[in-house]
């Protein structure tokens, strides 16, 4: 058992510190607050964010972070003052997590993949299996997909010997959202276990899926052809999903890169405002900016790994590093948050074919 674990059992009546945070530093955006949520559950420890986005057009707290407070203080028991729509500061006390079978649900555009991101470190961590019942948006822009997270993060989840399952039960698209999805989280039987991911090894499968329910069959076909035509991929590699017309209007367009130490999964979404041309370039971009690279992850997989990996390194006292094609300032940010609540230490060395993240127990 850790230290902090065995300080919390022994002596309960003394309060942790609260960690209180500037929720405008860095990229300042609502990642700062769901990995605080996250890792105020796990840990314990209180928290205290200021200036919840405050440099965004609309600064504070939306419905979409707001389900994630609430959601956190349904498996926690929190003690929560300030959540609130438009809310810029939030006092969050969080009781022992609770692992069981929770219903959590965003109505309209929010994604409800998010409100998962923020309660899996605690239920991944916590002493019990739990099922989540999500209902919101499934394919958001700015937010990881269904597909995203089923293929190239749940992947990562097991090797660290726990283990998260997915399953689909409807699409949710901006703006309507109404997706649906099981989530399934069963804890490690010990410590979470770290891993290196320095490349991404042999390329093993390569394709493209464009969903469009409720948006005419043309634009999927336009949509693939044009990313087929850049990419070099033909046939097999080009597929039609498979969606319900009750579950439109939306569109995104998927590419799957498996190799054989990881999967990744970069999403375009298609807008009024674009043509499906430019959806297909959208995609284009990344998945080049990502292969032209040595790295085994991109950037946004980078940041969710991170806080994975710290998890890991702070369990079981070992070190883990990963390379990845681009540093965000998101995953700068991220780092910074979880030192806050980990004795974790980050370590990037940038470099042109792969930047490489390190985390160490500090
Ligand atoms: P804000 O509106 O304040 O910027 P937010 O809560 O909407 O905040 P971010 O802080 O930008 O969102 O965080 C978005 C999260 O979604 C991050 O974890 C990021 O890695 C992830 N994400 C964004 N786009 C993708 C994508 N295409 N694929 C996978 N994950 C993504």
């Amino acid at each position: 058992m850790k230290e902090e674990e065995i300080q919390r059992e022994q002596a309960p009546a003394a309060p942790l510190q609260t960690v209180v945070l500037d929720g405008s530093q860095g990229e300042g955006g609502g990642q700062i607050l769901r990995t605080s949520l996250a890792l105020s559950m796990v840990t314990g420890q209180p928290m205290a964010i200021e200036k919840i986005r405050a440099g965004r057009a609309k600064p504070g707290l939306m419905r979409q972070h707001l389900a994630c407070v609430n959601a956190a203080a349904a498996i926690s028991g929190a003690t929560v003052e300030g959540a609130e729509l438009g809310s810029q500061s939030l006092r969050f006390a969080p009781g022992p997590v609770r692992a069981g079978e929770y219903r959590f649900a965003i109505s309209g555009a929010g994604s409800c993949m998010l409100v998962l991101q923020t309660v899996l470190p605690p239920l991944l961590l916590a002493g019990a299996a739990s099922r989540l019942h999500l209902s919101g948006g499934t394919h958001n822009p700015m937010a990881p997909s269904f597909h995203f997270l089923e293929r190239a993060f749940a992947p990562l989840v097991r090797r660290l010997g726990a283990d998260l399952r997915l399953q689909l039960r409807r699409h949710g698209f901006y703006p309507a959202g109404g997706g649906e999805v099981e989530a399934d989280i069963v804890p490690a039987a010990g410590a979470l276990q770290p891993f290196d991911l320095l490349s991404r090894g042999e390329a093993l499968e390569r394709h493209a899926e464009c969903l469009a329910p409720g948006i005419a069959r043309h634009v999927m076909t336009r949509e693939l052809e044009t990313l087929g035509a850049a990419m070099g991929w033909t046939g097999e590699q080009l597929r039609y999903g498979a969606t319900r017309q009750n579950e439109g209007p939306g569109n995104a367009l998927i590419a799957t890169l498996v190799h054989a130490e990881v999967t990744e999964v970069f999403t375009a979404f298609g807008e009024k405002t674009l043509s499906a041309e430019q959806v297909a370039h959208a995609l284009v971009k990344e998945l080049r900016s990502f292969l032209k690279s040595e790295a085994a992850v991109g950037p946004h997989l980078a940041d969710q790994l991170a806080l994975l990996l710290a998890l890991a390194a702070w369990q079981s006292g070992r070190g883990a590093a990963f390379t990845c094609s681009e540093v965000t300032e998101h995953t700068r940010t991220n780092c910074a948050v979880i030192e806050r609540f980990l004795p974790v230490r980050f370590a990037i060395a940038l470099a042109r074919a792969a930047s490489t993240v390190r985390v160490e127990p500090a």
